[in-house]
């Protein structure tokens, strides 16, 4: 059986047996554990199309019974998880080639499997984004803001809160389809500054492809 589950997916199944852990420790009653269970295996199953009966096996949750099986059952899930194809510095560069010094990320970035890759240049203060969006490679780079507030923010890739030591208002710069002076557009919105930890959480690609297709003006 080959890899078949995206990243963001192996996320989201992550999520829901984190439900399930909760149900384990939480209730006696065996109905009701049941019952978490059967709807957590819905789920789960609704996020795939066309899966084999092979597939549907190993994504059968009826067989964990306790906490410990589900560390182990991630662990074996996660043999069949891939993240985006690794990127060439090359195609990195051309992503950006309107930054003038480009600073690629760093060589490890790409060790994990990553649903976007993400790094920072802080020099510049920017956070600098690339997706595979269906074979077509996007990017956009993002001016981080430093409001100076107490202010907790919620990432809109993955939902985590945090102070914006950790999840910063950025404002990536937009294409625009009119090339004259005045055609510039700025949109804005809170993300994780630890795209490493970001992508670990992640279980929807919605908004990180609404954005990005914002940014490099594609309908
Ligand atoms: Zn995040």
């Amino acid at each position: 059986m080959k890899a078949f589950i995206k990243k963001h997916e192996y996320n989201y199944i992550k999520k829901r047996l984190y439900d399930l852990n909760n149900a384990f420790r939480g209730c006696v009653d065996i109905d009701i554990i049941e019952a978490t269970k059967s709807y957590k295996h819905r789920q789960i199953l609704n996020i795939f199309t066309n899966l084999s009966e092979e597939e549907k096996e190993l994504l059968d949750i009826s067989k964990l019974s306790t906490p410990l099986h589900i560390d182990k059952y991630l662990a074996e899930l996660n043999g069949y998880v891939y993240g985006m194809p690794n990127l060439t510095n090359a195609q990195i560069s051309r992503l950006f080639k309107k930054e003038k010094k480009l600073k690629l990320p760093s060589l490890n970035a790409q060790d994990s499997k990553n649903v976007y890759l993400g790094w920072i240049d802080q020099s510049i203060r920017k956070l600098f984004v690339a997706y595979n969006m269906n074979g077509k490679l996007m990017g956009m780079a993002c001016r981080i803001t430093n409001c100076g507030s107490k202010n907790t923010h919620l990432c809109v890739l993955c939902n985590h809160v945090g102070d914006e030591n950790e999840v910063a208002f950025v404002s990536p710069m937009c294409k625009t389809s009119n090339a004259g002076e005045g055609a510039y557009r700025s949109i804005g919105f809170d993300i994780c500054l630890d795209s490493e930890k970001c992508n670990e959480r992640i279980s929807s690609i919605e908004k990180l492809e609404k954005f990005l297709k914002e940014v490099n003006n594609i309908k």
